[in-house]
């Protein structure tokens, strides 16, 4: 008989549900079927399978509510931010769902025939998503993958299955067939790791720790499979001196407290220019008192409990009380919650300053010119997002361009967009999902040469 885990709603530590923990046999009967899947996936006509994904998103947007409110039990998101990643599933099935007729490949010009290239698709995709946006992150993988020709099996976080079995089962209603997208449920180091080895599974696309992934990539160099990984991150939200300090101080809090601080792309560390660090700390506490910490269920909630008591106990774990500068509110209770942080770093070597919290904790730093900006920036192993505020164009766009990080704005705290590319540099990954290319990333180019001599 097949074991199962618990469930339960960070927000009140009540079991919402059981789902199954799949072993290693299961796992590679899974693969089994997917191989069949993409043998018949694959051969779908180009138009059938975008009308069958274009099927698939228009469904999804149908159930956005359903599955808004599944997230917020399941992983304590706020209601607006789980109507929001709903919808983020349903328009990048959609987006990609486009892609299918348009996978072309090139005619090159050669003597004595036609070389014409092939996008093919790669095979068996497994796909391992971490619990801090379940829906979203499983659709960045699962969309481009399926529109590509590319069967799937995804291994959601032990923590936060819910919501992407249930889009599974709206895509089968649409038409995906079952043995071309299956969710297996389990341990990391069970089914992930099964799905690794498998020699059957052609490309891994992993969103999670640092530290996991490089065990991934490992494991999957032993037999050159490819592996796309979207990893941590600590980037920097600067602010000079010449910024609306009002507005950067108003957003600054959502750009770390949003989803809890449990986000990739939190800006856990604040860079102030030193000649205007105490006009803007004051309008940044005023802010971070107004954040609201609450039942993530009432449409005014802005931040929900932490997904666990174990990440609250790591996330307290940086917090040394003396660093700490100011703090919001939050409920007591039952419940994961922690309020959102604000510390000042001791040093450069600062643990809290170098590591990834994944909480609602921001490190304060200062600089004194734009050169240092950068360096501080830099100084992480992680490069994933970024924030800069200036009222100077052109030194927003010569900071955007020095700092070494995949994803940047000036003047906002822009979120992800389907259709533009996302992912890190140095240790916060290795490749790019969404925007225009990323079908790519599931095919392999096949150059086919034809002569043309008698
Ligand atoms: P995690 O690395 O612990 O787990 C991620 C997934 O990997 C889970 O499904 C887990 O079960 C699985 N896993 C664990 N061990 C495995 C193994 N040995 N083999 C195969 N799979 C295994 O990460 P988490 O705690 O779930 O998520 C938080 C992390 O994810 C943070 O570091 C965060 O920055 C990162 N993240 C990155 C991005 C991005 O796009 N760069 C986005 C979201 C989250």
């Amino acid at each position: 008989m097949t074991a199962t885990h618990e469930i339960v709603n960070p927000s009140t530590e009540e079991v919402i549900a059981t789902v199954p923990s799949l072993g290693e046999e299961e796992t590679r009967e899974a693969i089994a079927r997917a191989v069949e899947g993409f043998r018949r996936w694959r051969r779908v006509a180009p138009g059938e399978r975008a009308k069958i994904l274009r099927a698939f998103g228009s469904a999804v947007a149908e159930a956005n509510e359903e599955l808004a409110q599944l997230e917020v039990r399941n992983s304590g998101h706020t209601i607006s931010n789980a109507r929001w990643e709903a919808g983020n599933v349903a328009d990048v099935i959609s987006y990609f769902s486009g892609s299918v007729e348009r996978l072309s490949g090139r005619q090159i010009p050669v003597a004595g025939g036609v070389d014409i290239t092939f996008k093919e698709p790669v095979g068996v995709v497994g796909i391992i998503v971490p619990w801090n946006f379940p829906m979203p992150i499983a659709s960045w993988g699962f969309a481009p993958a399926l529109a590509a020709g590319c069967s799937v099996v995804l291994k959601p976080a032990e923590l936060t299955p819910l919501t992407v079995m249930r889009v599974a089962e709206i895509g089968y209603e649409a038409g995906v067939p079952r043995d071309v997208f299956q969710v297996l449920t389990g341990a990391g180091s069970v089914v992930g790791e099964a799905i690794v080895r498998d020699p059957r599974v052609a490309k891994i696309v992993f969103t999670g720790s640092t530290k996991v992934g490089i065990g991934i990539q490992k494991l999957a160099a032993e037999q050159v499979k490819p592996v796309t990984l979207e990893l941590g991150g600590k980037s920097a939200n600067v602010v000079f001196a010449d910024a609306d300090l009002e507005k950067a101080a108003a957003t600054a809090p959502y750009s770390v407290f949003d989803n809890a601080g449990q986000d990739c792309c939190a800006r856990s560390r604040l860079l102030v220019q030193e000649s205007v660090y105490d006009s803007f700390l004051a309008l940044f506490e005023e802010a971070v008192g107004k954040v609201r910490v609450e039942d993530p269920a009432l449409d005014s909630a802005e931040m929900g409990p932490l997904i666990s008591a174990l990440q609250r106990e790591r996330v307290a774990g940086y917090v040394d009380e003396s660093a700490v500068l100011f703090r919001g509110n939050c409920p007591a209770g039952r419940g994961y919650w922690y309020p959102p942080t604000v510390i000042q770093a001791k040093d450069r070597s600062d643990r809290a300053l170098k590591e990834e919290i994944f909480g609602p904790v921001v490190v304060v730093q200062t600089f004194r010119d734009e050169e240092e900006a950068v360096a501080l920036a830099n100084d992480s192993v992680y490069g994933l997002s970024g924030s800069i505020w200036t009222s100077n164009l052109g030194r927003g766009l010569r900071v955007a361009r020095a700092i070494e990080s995949g994803n940047l704005s000036v003047n906002s705290h822009s979120s992800v967009r389907y259709w533009t590319p996302f992912g890190g540099y140095k240790m916060s990954g290795l490749g790019r999902e969404l925007g225009p290319d990323a079908t790519d990333a599931f095919c392999e180019v096949k150059n086919v040469f034809i002569s043309t001599d008698d």
